[in-house]
């Protein structure tokens, strides 16, 4: 029998949820299998979008993390406030009641697993904050909802304020069902939905043909697209966004998608390299330091066509099963070694219960494969029956 292990996994989002269950269901009970996350849920950021558009509520994406103790996995709900790569010891202020309560607890760990995700910035931009909506958080996804709800007509802007952010799809996918919903509520004609991105073309990791059918499924929704606009400022009081090629845009209700970067905690225990994430094994997520692995949107994977692996949960996930397999594996003595091999897949919501899809190899060399799917009602269900056994399988 080998010696109890305690394996603290850091974030309880996509990748950390899937280290922990798999996990658990690989080693026996005298191991401690330990979570840690500020958030008392767990959220499902895909149905972000359906949110705002007032098809889910926020109970029907979300499920309380400490629901993850029934199978094992110790949950402390805490604020991360140090980690000690080489010393594999973590810092955790307690936040059991939702605040700072200002007790600290350490934790060491034989494993650690950083999974603590990309933090949104949009103080970075001026102005940004106080002018618009962020969708990508489940506080702005509800008030883009509710001022739509209130919205009779005008412009509606979604940008992105950086050409790099994670689900590459999302920002294109909520211009579309923005524009749907609009139609639906009978202020179609009324309305015009502009999409301003600082990227020159959308999803262009997936290669120039993969771009210009993402571009053509939101033209053809109806959506105008600016690509290359990269916002400077924001005026929140003459609703004016101010770009670095000299051009201003007007709008009525914006949508966007904040500047990412790795957390702060991340940042200021040296795991970081200068792309400005945690560089890993591709392969393997292994980081510099033993014993401790990143996984998730907190990771730079370089690909050879000069892009990083895009930040995605579908890539979170099977990078949390290799890992999980791993450590397993290493504590048991048991099971052959597992390698992340890149491959991934999406839907893309067009609203009108339809989707495309887009999925393959992201290692190939020396560019992705992937494989584009025409827009139907099939990937639309897909989505939706994604989202049902997420949680399924998990909670
Ligand atoms: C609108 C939207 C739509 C999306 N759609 C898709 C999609 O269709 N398909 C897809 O594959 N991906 C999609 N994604 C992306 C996907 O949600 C992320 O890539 C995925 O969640 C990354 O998982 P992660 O574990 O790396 O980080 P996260 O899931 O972000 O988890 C990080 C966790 O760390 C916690 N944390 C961070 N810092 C601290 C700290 N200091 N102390 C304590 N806790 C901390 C956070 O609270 C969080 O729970 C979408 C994202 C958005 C916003």
């Amino acid at each position: 029998m080998s010696d109890a292990k305690t394996i603290v996994i850091l974030g309880g989002g996509v990748g950390g949820v899937v280290t922990a269950t798999s996990l658990r269901k690989m080693l026996s009970d005298q191991h401690r299998v330990v979570l840690v996350d500020r958030e008392r849920d767990h959220l499902f950021a895909p149905s972000l979008l359906w949110l705002m558009t007032g098809q889910r509520t926020s109970s029907k994406i979300r499920r309380p993390l400490h629901g993850l103790a029934r199978k094992g996995i110790e949950v402390t709900r805490g604020e991360i406030k140090k980690i000690e790569p080489e010393a594999r010891r973590v810092r955790v202020v307690d936040r059991s009641s939702g605040h700072d309560r200002g007790s600290c607890r350490d934790f060491d760990a034989d494993y650690l697993v950083v999974s603590l995700g990309a933090e949104l910035a949009p103080e970075i931009i001026p102005g940004l904050t106080e002018a618009g909506h962020n969708f990508y958080a489940l506080s702005g996804a509800e008030s883009m909802r509710d001022a739509l709800e209130s919205f009779d007509g005008g412009r509606i802007v979604v940008l992105t304020a950086t050409a790099a952010y994670k689900c590459p799809a999302a920002p294109y996918e909520a211009a579309m069902l923005i524009n749907d919903y609009c139609r639906k509520r009978g202020i179609g004609d009324k309305t015009q939905v502009d999409l301003y991105a600082a990227e020159p073309g959308p999803m262009l990791v997936t290669g120039p043909e993969g771009s210009a059918s993402v571009r053509r499924m939101v033209e053809d929704n109806g959506v105008t697209y600016h690509p290359e606009y990269q916002v400077v400022e924001v005026d929140a009081h003459a609703r004016r966004i101010t770009f670095d090629n000299g051009a201003t845009a007007g709008f009525d209700l914006l949508a966007y998608v904040p500047p990412h970067r790795a957390p702060r905690v991340v940042r200021e225990a040296g795991l970081i390299d200068d792309s400005g994430w945690i560089p890993v094994d591709r392969y393997t997520l292994d980081t510099r330091f033993p014993g401790v692995y990143a996984i998730g949107d907190v990771t730079g994977i370089p690909l050879k066509m000069g892009k990083p692996l895009p930040m995605a949960g579908v890539f979170a996930e099977r990078q949390a099963k290799v890992v999980a397999r791993n450590i397993a594996s290493s504590i048991t003595g048991r099971g052959e070694p597992a390698l992340f091999d890149g491959r991934g897949e999406c839907f893309i919501e067009t609203g009108g219960g339809k989707a495309g899809y887009g999925g393959g190899d992201f290692y190939a060399e020396p560019t992705p494969q992937i494989t584009f799917r025409k827009v139907g009602r099939r990937w639309h269900i897909g989505k939706v029956l994604f989202e049902k056994n997420w949680f399924r399988k998990l909670f």
